[in-house]
């Protein structure tokens, strides 16, 4: 089987050509600048390709994604006929969607609902979905949204404590993102530990950072909300922040909400903190050196990672697991080491040798250590290709 992943953002679009079963990926790509101009990034094995392509919308996107993956000598298939499904990742699905679901039209009228919601990247989204529709009406399509897998969490997780109205009106409430990723490492963990029932809190650190109190599989908080910008602090975005900082920066600089938010999502995170870098390669350099900003910015995102886990670990009292993944997750052992580090006082405690390997699936905790540490990797491509092949089966 051939599960196409397409992941639509305003002016990108990105593509994996993926066999659900194996996890193997024959061909994938970039296109970029659409709306610009165009250019079509494609790699099959060690193979690179880079055209220009003009792609005013989407539709020429797509329609360039399927030629390339078609060509005499940088395809992989012979015929659109050979792409069973397509998967496409949409970023909010509201309190619309609690899991993937094919694609028809009641389905886009509510992924438009949810554009109040993800005001960015729903309509790109959407865009994505409907270019594939129109140049392969045949094929199913699926959508797998990054915020289904927390809609399991319990109201005293999710409810703001605000007037209801805002709930009941306008469905403001704590979403969390970054579900296909947490899913990913849950449904991974439990094959890994080969327990089923068991509680874990999963740390997506990347550039974009969060975290999942998980039970049985199952979401039961998690740190981003109504938007990604909450949370731990990020590589730009601040995470959590007292509102009323908000309004004091908008007051005294006359700024609009919207270029204060966009200060927030972009300017803030470790990036601000240190004044150097949002890369965490970057700021361990720079620590190394003695630069003091980006030690402090290290450190009080590990610190943020760890109070989490301390408060999710009273949330599902008491945990069995706790996983790192992501870029920062996965390759950053320095982090993971203080993380775990400021978690020593419930009997966390990780071998630093198992720790010194970067990017590989593995336990890092001592035998004694009375919570089981795993690095996953995580594959939300894959987790999307496999929820799009059992719908579609
Ligand atoms: P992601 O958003 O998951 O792609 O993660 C991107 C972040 O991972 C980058 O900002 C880097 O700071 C971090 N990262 C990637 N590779 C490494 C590495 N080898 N060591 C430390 N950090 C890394």
């Amino acid at each position: 089987m051939n599960v196409l992943i397409i992941n639509a953002g305003s002016s990108s679009l990105k593509y994996q050509l993926m066999n659900p079963e194996t996890g193997e990926v024959s061909a994938k790509g970039l296109c970029e600048r659409i709306g610009i101009d165009g250019r079509l990034n494609h790699k099959v094995g060690e193979e690179k390709v880079v055209k220009d392509i003009p792609m005013p919308t989407h539709s020429e996107a797509i329609a360039a994604t399927l030629e390339i993956l078609q060509d005499a000598e940088v395809g992989v298939i012979k015929s659109v006929d050979e792409i069973d499904a397509v998967g496409h990742r949409v970023l909010h699905g509201g309190m619309e969607f609690f899991a993937s679901c094919v694609i028809n039209d009641d389905v886009i009228a509510a992924i438009k609902k949810c554009i109040p919601l993800g005001p960015l990247h729903n309509p790109a989204n959407l865009m994505g979905i409907e270019a594939c529709q129109a140049v392969m009406p045949k094929t199913p399509q699926v959508a797998v949204f990054d915020t289904a897998f927390h809609m399991t969490m319990p109201p005293k997780a999710y409810r703001y404590a605000i007037p209801t109205e805002y709930y009941e009106n306008d469905s403001i409430r704590r979403y969390g993102f970054h579900g296909t990723s947490h899913k990913y490492v849950a449904k991974r963990t439990a094959e890994l530990i080969g327990k089923k029932e068991f509680k874990m809190v999963n740390c997506h650190l990347g550039n974009g950072s969060s975290m999942a109190a998980i039970k049985d599989g199952k979401c039961q908080d998690t740190t981003m909300g109504l938007s990604p910008l909450a949370g731990v602090p990020m590589g730009t975005r601040s995470g959590d922040i007292d509102a009323c900082v908000v309004q004091f920066i908008c007051n005294k600089y006359g700024m609009s909400v919207d270029d204060c938010l966009n200060m927030l999502n972009k300017k803030s995170g470790v990036l601000a903190l240190s004044g150097v870098s949002s890369d965490f390669r970057d700021l361990e350099d720079g620590a190394k050196k003695g630069d003091e900003n980006c030690a402090l910015a290290r450190d009080k995102f590990c610190y943020e990672v760890a109070k989490y886990v301390g408060a999710y670990a009273a949330a599902l009292n008491g945990i069995d697991v706790l996983t790192f993944t992501a870029g920062v997750g996965e390759n950053d052992t320095a982090v993971r080491a203080a993380v775990c580090e400021y978690l020593s006082f419930m009997g966390v405690k990780i071998d630093p040798e198992l720790n010194s390997k970067r990017g590989k699936e593995m336990k890092i905790s001592t035998p004694d250590s009375t919570v089981e540490v795993w690095v996953v990797p995580t594959n939300e491509e894959l987790m999307i290709a496999q929820d799009t092949a059992e719908l579609v089966k």
